[in-house]
């Protein structure tokens, strides 16, 4: 048997079946009273792997009742911070003791090659748990000169019950960069896992009743977008949402909170700028740039979709950049020599399919892929589109897929302004040899992250996060931390 059906099979027959998906709530797992279920599916294969429990808005409002109480009875927020740093600690731990199990259901959840979840996205999450942990006892206030004899100090409170509704794309590691801060700051939290991708959110649950928080700081539900996510965000027990996914689902979110008006932090989408100038070296940053399109088939937030070359070095970069796109190897995402697995279903195959197809239609020139393939139902060529207009709805919108477009400039200038053509504002990217344009670039972009010629990194301790339609807000870092504080003033006689 070959490697990855051994892990499918090991996945399937010894893990999942063993594993409890139900809701957690309020310390335990709970039985839904009707037999509402959510199908979930292997993007591989396209077939149904297990039903699980769906939650409705009953159970969003007992998740957000249990983590209220948990807030307002001070189980956690009181706790001596190094007490919450050690239960944090202890979730990071048995991350580690069970990093393949995660990893093998994450890729039979996601697609994402088993290399990567095994190799970055689980261990990141222990990381970034670990991180937080330790910043649980160093969250300190201040004290300002004394005005006319009144005595001003500012303390940092945690924020109190947080909601946090993930995308699929990377669930694991982005549920670590949502509920370790959260936890850290003395927050109580309600996670919502998203429909298409749920497993390894609700697998936290596991971990977590096993370290044994006090029962309601951490509830777990897993449900439909426009049901369960939006009766979370409706909630008015909630003090803040923290959402990961599109804009367009971002713009509900705040619709259906205003009421209330919690806080929120929103880690959106993007249409990245990879610049390549005429003078940087071209074999590293081709070598670069197909990660930067096609990791996770492009189901990346970060993904630099737009591919901007520098007109005298255009064909001498596409030369060198087309036959590494068509070696890149497809295939089952469980086997090691894979770098792009599917999509993650067939509805977002569609999606990308329409985006492709309508460019091409619009008089787009398809450099390479373009179609789906024989790999499985979900699987997308990684394709490259040139003489698209900077108007066109594949430069404008994100396609969440193996899809970039390329774009040819005459100078920084130009460079600039083009990269800078977007609603979104999330990362950029520029290969040069010439320290000024490097800094030039630094100054004149609009992007939470920019990479000099480099692409793609990002570390714990560095925020992550854009603006514009890419969102507001940080994630990793001091400044993950800081969004489940708030600060109170006090004045004192
Ligand atoms: P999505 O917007 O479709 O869904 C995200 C989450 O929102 C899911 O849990 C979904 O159930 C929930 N949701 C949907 N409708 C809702 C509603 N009306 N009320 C409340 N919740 C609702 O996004 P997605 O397709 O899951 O994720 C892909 C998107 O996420 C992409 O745009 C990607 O760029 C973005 N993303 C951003 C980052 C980042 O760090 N900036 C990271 C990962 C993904």
């Amino acid at each position: 048997m070959s490697i990855s059906s051994e892990r499918r099979n090991k996945v399937m027959t010894d893990i999942i079946p063993k594993l409890d998906f139900r809701p957690f709530i309020g310390g335990r797992f709970v039985n839904l009273p009707s037999d509402d279920v959510l199908p979930v599916t292997d993007p591989y294969t396209g077939d149904v792997v297990i039903t699980i429990p769906h939650s409705g808005e009953r159970e969003v409002n007992l998740a957000v009742m249990a983590a209220r109480q948990a807030f307002d009875n001070g189980s956690w927020a009181n706790l001596h911070p190094r007490e919450r740093a050690s239960h944090i600690v202890k979730l990071a731990d048995l991350i580690d003791k069970n990093l393949e199990t995660i990893a093998l259901v994450e890729t039979l959840d996601t697609g994402r090659p088993f290399k990567g979840a095994l190799g970055w996205e689980v261990p990141n999450a222990s990381e970034v748990f670990r991180y937080y942990a330790g910043w649980a006892d160093k969250i300190t206030g201040h004290t300002l000169p004394d005005i006319a004899g009144v005595n001003i100090e500012n303390y940092q409170e945690p924020i109190g019950v947080c909601a946090a509704i993930m995308p699929w794309n990377f669930p694991f590691a982005a549920l670590a960069w949502k509920i370790a801060p959260a936890l850290a700051a003395g927050c109580t939290v309600v996670v919502k896992a998203a429909e298409r991708a749920p497993l390894t959110t609700l697998l936290l649950a596991t971990y977590v009743s096993q370290v044994g928080f006090p029962a309601g700081v951490v509830n777990i539900i897993a449900g439909n977008g426009n049901t369960t996510g939006s009766a979370l965000a409706k909630n008015r027990d909630v003090d803040k949402i923290s959402f990961t996914g599109s804009a367009t689902t971002a713009q509900q979110v705040i619709r259906d909170s205003l009421d209330h008006l919690p806080g929120w932090s929103l880690e959106l989408g993007g249409k990245s700028a990879n610049v390549i100038l005429k003078d940087a070296n071209l074999q590293d940053a081709a070598r670069a740039a197909i990660g930067a399109m096609f990791t996770m088939s492009g189901q990346d937030c970060g993904a630099g979709s737009r591919l901007l070359l520098e007109r005298d070095i255009a064909d001498e970069f596409l030369s060198i950049l087309l036959p590494l796109v068509k070696a890149r190897r497809l295939g089952d995402p469980m086997d090691d020599a894979t770098e792009q697995g599917p999509l993650i279903d067939y509805t977002q195959f569609e999606r990308v399919s329409e985006y492709v197809d309508e460019a091409r239609r619009s008089g787009g020139n398809i450099l390479v892929g373009g179609s789906g393939t024989k790999d499985g139902p979900n699987f997308y060529l990684p394709t490259l589109i040139t003489d698209i207009p900077l108007n066109a709805r594949i430069v404008r919108e994100e396609v969440f897929g193996p899809v970039a477009t390329v774009h040819l400039f005459e100078g920084l200038d130009e460079a600039i302004r083009i990269a800078n053509n977007s609603s979104y504002a999330l990362a950029a990217a520029i290969w040069t040899a010439s320290a000024n344009n490097a800094q030039e670039f630094r100054r004149k972009i609009r992007a939470g992250t920019v990479w000099l010629n480099c692409y793609g990194w990002f570390d714990t301790v560095s925020p992550w996060g854009g603006r514009g339609l890419s969102g507001q807000g940080k994630e990793l870092g001091k400044e993950g931390l800081d969004g489940f504080l708030i600060t109170k003033a006090v004045f004192r006689m």
